[in-house]
């Protein structure tokens, strides 16, 4: 399949250019496109057969669900039952966002979507790019993360091109995404809501807003527990190498991580170290990348897909990362490491 490739300024939209490829949208076909959080491959959320090719093209399973992307508030009402007060707050205070809210359906949204849930995930994006070709397209737009399934999520053009070129109709090249790990997913069909994939919106700021938040027990690590939301249980985010993370104090986590480098180095493996700036000048040999500095939440999560990445372009076999504090966005970024190290953590 020829993949029509568009490259648009986003500072500088000439809105001529997303004439095609919203019109590809309409017309049932898939097109790969720049949100705040990550690329994302869009198709008509109201068209099963559109639907269908997002799956195929990245080689989802047919259980994880979609979320569905909207560019005006009219778009939502049809989509679900009823929204809630406490769901039109989040939506008034985080939306255009990288807050995705789950609600109720309406027959409209058809099961394909869902996951046959009888659920829908839905989301208001801000980027500019996003907002436009959306309202352009005129149907609401199912987009996951333009990405082969399993690998991590593309922060930048090129990931996209990497990965979907051939297999999609089209592929919007915008700048790096500012956010760089994907929504919060928040189930708002009780009366308190629950996190479902930590993302861009932190509890913090949530519970600021909407009182009570719960994290679904399945991501805390309760044993036993079924993640509520499908994707959380999938592997994600995997570079080529094995990831182990390592977890303590930092002069503990430094010490393991050079005695792991040297077992692994006399097994014959190739050893890459991710870690912080504040420890970079702590390691000397081997294949290192620093994610960005530990005072700086924001550019690590805009960075770590980007270095994952990175890691692939090397010979590296073993992947040796430090941990991260899991407050604020340190909890969505851990997420995203712990499943690209598929939940190796090493405690020290
Ligand atoms: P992605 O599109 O790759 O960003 O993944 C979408 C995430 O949203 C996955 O973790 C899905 O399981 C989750 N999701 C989508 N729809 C629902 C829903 N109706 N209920 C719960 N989780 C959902
Ligand atoms: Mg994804």
């Amino acid at each position: 399949m020829k993949t029509y490739i568009i490259e648009i300024d986003e500072e500088n939209i000439e809105e001529k250019k997303l004439e095609k490829p919203a019109a590809i949208l309409s017309a049932g076909g898939t097109v790969a496109f720049p949100t705040e959080t990550v690329y994302g491959l869009g198709a008509n959320a109201l068209e099963p057969k559109a639907v269908k090719k997002i799956f195929e093209a990245k080689g989802r399973p047919s259980d994880n669900p979609l979320i569905v992307h909207v560019a005006k508030m009219q778009g939502v009402e049809k989509l679900v039952k009823e929204i809630p007060p406490k769901a039109l707050m989040a939506m008034e205070k985080f939306w255009p966002g990288p807050l995705t809210i789950v609600l109720e359906k309406t027959d409209l949204v058809p099961k394909e979507i869902t996951g046959g849930l009888n659920t829908v995930a839905i989301r208001m994006p801000s980027h500019p790019i996003a907002l436009k070709l959306i309202e352009k397209a005129q149907v609401p737009v199912a987009a996951p993360s333009a990405n082969i399934s399993g690998k991590p999520s593309p922060t930048k053009a090129d990931h996209v091109v990497q990965d979907l070129s051939g297999r999609v109709d089209a592929i919007i090249q915008g700048n790096s995404c500012d956010v760089g790990v994907e929504s919060t997913v928040l189930d708002m069909t009780g009366d308190i809501p629950i996190i479902l994939r930590p993302g861009g919106i932190t509890k913090e700021m949530l519970e600021a807003v909407l009182g009570k938040v719960e994290v679904d027990a399945a991501l805390e690590g309760a044993e036993g527990a079924v993640p509520k939301s499908p994707g959380m249980k999938y592997t994600h985010y995997a570079p080529k190498a094995e990831v182990y993370i390592v977890k303590g104090k930092e002069e503990d986590t430094i010490e393991e991580i050079k005695r792991l480098q040297k077992q692994y180095k006399a097994q014959g493996k190739k050893v890459g170290i991710l870690c912080f700036d504040e420890t970079y000048s702590k390691y000397d040999e081997g294949t290192l990348k620093t994610i960005g500095s530990r005072e700086n939440l924001k550019v690590v999560a805009a960075n770590l897909f980007k270095i994952l990445r990175e890691f692939d372009d090397t010979e590296v076999e073993i992947i040796l990362a430090e941990a991260i504090e899991e407050i604020d966005l340190g909890q969505a970024i851990m997420n995203r490491l712990v499943k690209a190290a598929g939940y190796r953590v090493i405690h020290v």
